[in-house]
C-alpha cells in the first residue's frame, strides 16, 4: 500500500431495513428546530404518481420540489434549486433530504451546500473548495449501486467539465437505507446501477492505492453483486437488500481507494454524449478485458445471464472535436489513472491509447 495520510469523515446517523422509510417523520423530528422552520424533499419525479408520495412525512411549511433526472445533475440546476428554496423561505431549511437515486441524492448534496456558501456551484467544483458546513442532509437511494449515500463527493456537469464537489461537508448526516424503496426500478437500469457498484469495487482493488481498509469493504461488496446478477438478478426482498448493502459497502472502499480506467472514460462519454453513469460505465468497461480481466469475464457472465444487450457503434458518427473533448475530459482525471497504474501512469496512459478504446465502443 501507498501510505498516503487522509483522515475522514463519515455518515454520521444511518437507518436500515424495511419500512424505515415510514419512521422518516420520527429521524427528522430532532432536526425540526421549530414550529415555523421547514425542512425540504428533493424527489425523483418518478415517484410523482406512485404510492411513495403520500407516504412523504410533510408538515405545515416544509417544500417538496420534484426533480427530474432526465439528465444527470447539473451546476446550473444545482443553482436552481437553491434559489427556487432561497425564493420560498427567508431562512435556512433545516434540512435538505434527497429521495431517488443517484442523481437526486447528488442533488441533494449539492443544494445542502450552495444554500451555505455563495455564487455557482460551477465554481466549486473539485477538492475542498468549499468554505462552509451545509444544511443538515439526508440520503435515501431508491436505486442501489452508486454509492453516493455514503460517498464524499456530489457529481455535477459544469459549464467546463464534470467533477465532484468533494469535501468532507459533502458526506451526508442521515443515510435511511430502506430496500423496499428500490421494487420499481426497470430491470435494465437496476442492471446499470447495479453494474456502477460493481465496477467500483472491482476498480478499488485493482490498483495502487488499495489498501486493508478498502479492500475489505470492495470484497463484500462484490461478492454481494455477484450473488445477485450471476443469480436470478430479478428484485425480491433478499436481492434488493443484498444490493442496498452492496452500494453502501461499495461508497465506503472508495472512500479510502479510488475508481479507475473505467470511470475516467465513462466521464468522458458522459460529458460529451450525455449517456447515463450506470450505462457509460457499462459500455466503457465492456472493453476493457486487458485492464480488468477478472471482473470483465465476470461481467460479460452477468450480461448474458441477465439478458442485457449493450448499444453498441456509440463512436460512429462522433466528430473529431467530440472524440477530442471525451479524451481530454478522461485524461484529465489523473488521479484515477495514478490509482489504476501508479505515480508513473502517464509512461502507460496517452490520449491516442485513450482514443482507440473510444473507437471501440
Ligand atoms: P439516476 O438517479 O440517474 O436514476 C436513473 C433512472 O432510474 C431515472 O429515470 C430515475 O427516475 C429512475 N429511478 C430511480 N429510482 C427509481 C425507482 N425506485 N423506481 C423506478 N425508477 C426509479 O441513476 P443512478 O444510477 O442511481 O445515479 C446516477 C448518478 O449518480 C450520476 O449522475 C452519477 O454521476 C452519480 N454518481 C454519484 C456518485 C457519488 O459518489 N456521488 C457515485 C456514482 C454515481
Ligand atoms: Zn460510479
Amino acid at each position: 500500500m501507498i501510505y498516503t495520510f487522509r483522515n475522514f469523515r463519515n455518515v454520521e446517523y444511518f437507518a436500515f431495513g424495511r419500512g424505515t422509510f415510514d419512521r422518516l417523520d420520527e429521524i427528522l423530528a430532532p432536526r425540526r428546530k421549530g414550529r415555523d422552520s421547514y425542512v425540504v424533499f428533493l424527489v425523483d419525479d418518478v415517484f410523482q404518481d406512485k404510492p411513495l408520495r403520500e407516504r412523504i412525512p410533510l408538515k405545515g411549511n416544509d417544500q417538496l420540489i420534484w426533480v427530474s433526472v432526465e439528465e444527470e445533475p447539473t451546476t446550473g440546476m444545482v443553482d436552481y434549486y437553491r434559489d427556487e428554496i432561497q425564493a420560498f423561505a427567508d431562512s435556512l431549511p433545516d434540512a435538505v433530504i434527497g429521495i431517488g437515486g443517484g442523481s437526486v441524492m447528488d442533488y441533494a448534496k449539492a443544494v445542502s451546500l450552495m444554500l451555505t456558501n455563495p455564487g455557482s456551484s460551477a465554481t466549486y467544483q473539485g477538492l475542498d473548495l468549499i468554505k462552509n458546513p451545509g444544511v443538515f442532509k439526508v440520503c435515501i437511494p431508491t436505486l442501489s449501486g452508486t454509492g453516493a449515500e455514503v460517498s464524499m463527493t456530489t457529481v455535477l456537469s459544469g459549464p467546463e467539465k464534470k467533477l465532484g464537489i468533494k469535501c468532507d461537508y459533502t458526506m451526508p448526516d442521515q443515510v435511511v437505507l430502506d430496500p423496499e424503496l428500490t421494487e420499481g426500478v426497470p430491470r435494465d437500469q437496476r442492471f446499470y446501477t447495479g453494474m456502477d457498484c460493481t465496477i467500483h469495487a472491482v476498480e478499488c482493488l485493482t490498483g495502487t492505492w488499495r489498501n486493508a481498509y478498502s479492500d475489505a469493504f470492495a470484497e463484500k461488496s462484490l461478492a454481494l453483486c455477484r450473488e445477485v446478477f450471476l443469480e436470478n438478478g430479478d428484485s425480491s426482498p433478499e436481492a434488493d437488500e443484498k444490493l442496498m448493502i452492496a452500494s453502501y459497502l461499495g461508497g465506503m472502499s472508495v472512500t479510502y481507494s479510488q475508481v479507475g480506467v473505467c470511470h475516467a472514460l465513462s466521464y468522458g462519454l458522459s460529458f460529451v454524449l450525455h449517456t447515463r453513469h450506470g450505462l457509460a460505465n457499462c459500455i466503457a468497461f465492456n472493453r476493457l478485458e486487458d485492464v480488468y480481466p477478472e471482473g470483465v469475464r465476470d461481467f460479460h457472465a452477468m450480461l448474458e445471464k441477465q439478458g442485457i444487450e449493450l448499444p453498441e457503434g456509440l463512436s460512429e458518427g462522433l466528430s473529431d472535436v467530440q472524440l477530442d473533448l471525451m479524451v481530454d475530459t478522461a485524461f484529465k482525471l489523473e488521479h484515477m489513472w495514478d490509482h489504476a497504474f501508479g505515480k508513473g501512469w502517464r509512461e502507460e496512459v496517452s490520449p491516442e491509447w485513450i482514443r482507440e478504446l473510444f473507437l471501440r465502443m
